[in-house]
């Protein structure tokens, strides 16, 4: 599964063996970026769906500034959830027409500051138009704005649903011609619809009908808006396998479906770019975390390999972020990839919590104190998904290598 490659027996990171560059760093634990496995992982996707549509980075997934920069470079724009994110997109050289800002408590200081910006607002309720209307009014600077949708339709299968049913994002689709009205009444820039049905789907089925019925949805909705639809950002999911069993997406049908809703959207909403918007699809597989072992247990025989990072690092491997049944993470001993022996070992963290599991029960190679436990398909949902400050222990460390 893994996208690192190895050489005598240890993990490669930018072409630095692990233990190399686990010294370089200076500590551990650490998250390590491969700025390659990035740029690989755009041109890849790009292959695969039509020219014209735009790729946004949704810097949620991961939003360390250096690795923002490097993405920035390779995407058309950027999505951010937050000011504070907004202030790492725009330091990263982003253009601000093509930055969007979602998230379904917007307060009133991040909107003016989003204005003040001139990038794309999301709106998510009757409350943010009416602030964007004193803010524009206030300032006579007309916000740029979008209407996210909360369809009357889900994504199958996903692992997070976002959308469909009663949700606390965006605008129940029933009540968008409303919304809309209020929008024209302000005079507010009105520029599309952002629709963003869930997140983590591996089925390719799902995603293209979750993209098709976004497509149609807009469709209907521009009917009652106050100017042409000029954006129509159509969302994601776009999964990563995470567990045994699972395999990676396949994008050909995804890309032919997307052709598709390019070539109508030509004819019905000519004046509209499309978009969508992936986080750990382009960031979650060109990471790893790397902890190291401290200590090796035997209780009522097993083993336990106790480790310097964990739950409070890694909140998704440990099983606690949105998982309903808790799984192993692909994790190995990155210094011994070509091991001699196997053995079933549990790995855990050093905080006092049951909770605080890396891998249960996993067939690992012997390891010892001093050895490095890796865990891949962690460049997304890490540390800033993750308590830090729970137990006071060091904080964690990231590098693009
Ligand atoms: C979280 C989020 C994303 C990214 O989801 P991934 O599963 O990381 O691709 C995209 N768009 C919106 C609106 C989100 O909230």
């Amino acid at each position: 599964m893994s996208q690192f490659p190895v050489k005598d027996g240890e993990l490669l990171v930018g072409g630095i063996p692990l233990s190399r560059l686990a010294a370089r760093v200076g500590q551990t634990p650490f998250y390590a970026y491969d700025r390659q496995l990035l740029t690989r992982r755009v041109a890849l996707l790009r292959a695969a769906l039509p020219a014209s549509l735009k790729l946004h980075y949704a810097m949620k997934a991961n939003p360390m500034p250096a690795l923002v920069c490097h993405m920035a470079g390779l995407v058309d724009g950027i999505d951010v959830a937050s000011a504070g994110e907004l202030k790492v997109a725009l330091d990263a050289g982003a253009n601000p027409r093509e930055i969007s800002f979602a998230g379904p408590g917007k307060r009133r200081a991040e909107l003016s500051q989003a204005v003040a910006a001139g990038i794309l607002i999301n709106i998510e309720s009757f409350r943010e138009v009416a602030e964007l209307a004193a803010i524009s009014h206030e300032t006579g600077c007309a916000g740029r704005v979008a209407v996210r949708v909360n369809p009357d339709f889900e994504l199958k299968s996903s692992g997070m649903k976002m959308g469909g049913g009663a949700r606390q994002f965006g605008v129940d689709a029933e009540q968008v011609p409303d919304l809309l009205t209020e929008i024209g009444r302000y005079g507010l820039a009105f520029e599309g619809f952002h629709l963003f049905a869930g997140s983590q789907n591996l089925r390719p089925e799902a995603i293209a009908e979750a993209q098709i019925k976004s497509f149609e949805l807009a469709l209907r909705l521009a009917g009652s808006a106050p100017a042409p639809v000029r954006f129509l950002n159509l969302g994601g999911g776009f999964g990563i396998p995470y567990f045994p069993g699972e395999q990676h997406l396949e994008l050909a049908p995804i890309g032919a479906n997307l052709s598709g809703i390019v070539e109508r959207a030509a004819r019905e909403l000519p004046a509209a770019e499309l978009v969508i918007e992936l986080g750990r699809y382009l960031v979650g597989e060109a990471g790893l975390y790397v902890t190291r072992i401290l200590d090796r247990k035997t209780s009522r025989g097993q083993t336990f390999l106790v480790t310097d990072g964990g739950l409070h690092h890694h909140l998704s491997a440990s099983g606690n972020f949105g998982q309903v049944i808790r799984k192993n993470y692909p994790v190995a001993i990155g210094n011994r990839m070509i091991p001699a022996r196997l053995e079933t070992v549990s790995v855990v963290g050093p905080l006092c919590t049951p909770l605080d599991l890396l891998a249960e029960r996993m067939e690992l190679a012997e390891a010892q104190a001093g050895d490095l436990v890796v865990v891949h398909q962690s460049g997304a949902y890490g540390m800033t998904a993750s308590p830090q400050a729970f137990l006071g222990h060091p904080a964690c460390v990231e590098i693009l290598v």
